[in-house]
């Protein structure tokens, strides 16, 4: 049985609808690829946008693409705390009833999301074939096992998500990264 994953770091991100990708950066505006990430088809967006917080704003935060249905907002614990948005909870990507809402603005345009901030709940991604190799199911609750220079960890609470369209990887955020000093190649163990 398998029992080992890489191991990604997300930064701070947000996701858009195409209508809110047209109110910021212009009428019929497609987001431009930066980077395809592991994810197949998902990629990093060369546009940028500030994130007008209560106490103060994110600049220059990275917009993943495609558009999606909803717009989110996936920031760290540390942000949070840093721009003033107090409630953002722990959530799977898309479960957005009763998040917090946030503006975001470009220098061409300003959205107002009434909910989707997040604070990404740790998760893997696997595959069908993946999740027989692992003895797993889509919404299994396991552990993950990182052995660092120092600082050595096992995260419990990791979601599994199956999906055809995915590739093998655990997410977590850079709050999570750097509890662990993650950051490179770096391999998990699943602990069931
Ligand atoms: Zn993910």
């Amino acid at each position: 049985m398998k029992n080992t994953v890489p191991v990604e770091v997300s930064a701070r991100h947000v996701h858009l609808t195409q209508e809110q990708i047209e109110i910021l950066f212009g009428k019929g505006h497609e987001l431009t690829v930066k980077k395809m990430l592991s994810q197949p088809g998902q990629f990093a967006a060369e546009e940028r946008v500030t994130i007008v917080g209560p106490k103060r704003n994110l600049e220059r935060v990275s917009v993943l693409g495609p558009a999606r249905k909803a717009g989110q907002v996936e920031l760290s614990m540390t942000d949070c705390f840093s721009i003033g948005i107090k409630d953002a909870p722990v959530r799977e990507s898309g479960v957005l009833d009763g998040t917090p809402g946030v503006t975001l603005k470009t220098d061409m345009g300003e959205v107002t999301l009434d909910q989707g901030v997040i604070v990404a709940k740790r998760h893997i991604h696997m595959t069908e074939a993946d999740a027989a190799d692992f003895g797993c199911k889509d919404k299994d609750i396991v552990s993950v096992k990182v052995e660092t220079n120092g600082r050595s960890l096992t995260f419990d609470d990791v979601v599994v998500r199956v999906r055809d369209d995915f590739a093998l990887a655990m997410h977590i955020d850079t709050d999570e990264a750097n509890a662990g000093s993650i950051s490179g190649d770096v391999t998990g163990t699943v602990i069931k």
